[in-house]
């Protein structure tokens, strides 16, 4: 018997250096490159088994979204769904990260966009940790509304949880947005009806 498959195109969004690169080679090939070059924008395909379905994944490893320039929203509109990712080492990329929310949620123009809000290096932890969980969680559950993990791309820590949920939240909004098109619901009644939880 031939399995339904899904294709979802997934980004993942953050300022550079937050470990975009480090978390989709990890997750596609299962190795940890320390040194991957920043400036390289590259895609990836993989076979994800979600809740005993088959997922063909093509993912975007962005260069950080100021270099999309002009292409940001034909990127940001034909995304599937959005892993944005901050490290837990810098202020800033949390600040970013809230900020690339933002615009995702304008250029779509609705705010059930499936988004994963992503804390990596997780294993800094003692060391260098300067935005604490609690902050990440409650960022993602009262102010962006999507679920949040920490991960690391170091040590293979929740990295592949990040995409099975993703694959989750797209078909969560599948779902809703199906249900109202049948019951004629304007595109503005939709509400994001994700709860936010660490992983
Ligand atoms: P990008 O610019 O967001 O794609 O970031 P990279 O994937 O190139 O990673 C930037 C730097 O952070 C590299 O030196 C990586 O080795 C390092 N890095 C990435 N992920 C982790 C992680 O989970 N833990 C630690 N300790 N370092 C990481
Ligand atoms: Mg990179």
């Amino acid at each position: 018997m031939t399995q339904n498959t899904n294709n979802y195109k997934i980004i993942v969004l953050g300022s550079s250096g937050v470990g975009k690169s480090a978390l989709t080679v990890q997750f596609v090939q299962g190795i940890f490159v320390s040194n991957y070059d920043p400036t390289i924008e590259d895609t990836y395909k993989k076979w994800l088994e979600v809740d005993g379905r088959r997922y063909l994944l093509d993912i975007w490893d962005s260069a950080g979204s100021e270099q999309l320039l002009g292409m940001r929203d034909r990127y940001y509109s034909e995304a599937h769904g959005f892993v944005l990712v901050y490290s837990i080492t810098s202020e800033t990329s949390f600040q970013d990260a809230q900020n690339i929310c933002n615009e995702i949620i304008d250029i779509r123009d609705r705010d059930d966009v499936p988004i994963v809000l992503v804390g990596n290096k997780c294993d800094l932890d003692d060391e260098e940790r300067v935005v604490s969980k609690f902050a990440g969680a409650r960022v993602a559950n009262y102010e962006l509304k999507c679920p949040f993990t920490e991960s690391s791309a170091k040590n293979r820590v929740n990295v592949e949880e990040i995409f099975v949920e993703i694959v989750r939240q797209i078909n969560r909004q599948k779902v809703i947005t199906d249900d109202k098109v049948r019951s004629g619901s304007g595109r503005k009644w939709y509400r994001r009806l994700s709860k936010c939880y660490i992983l």
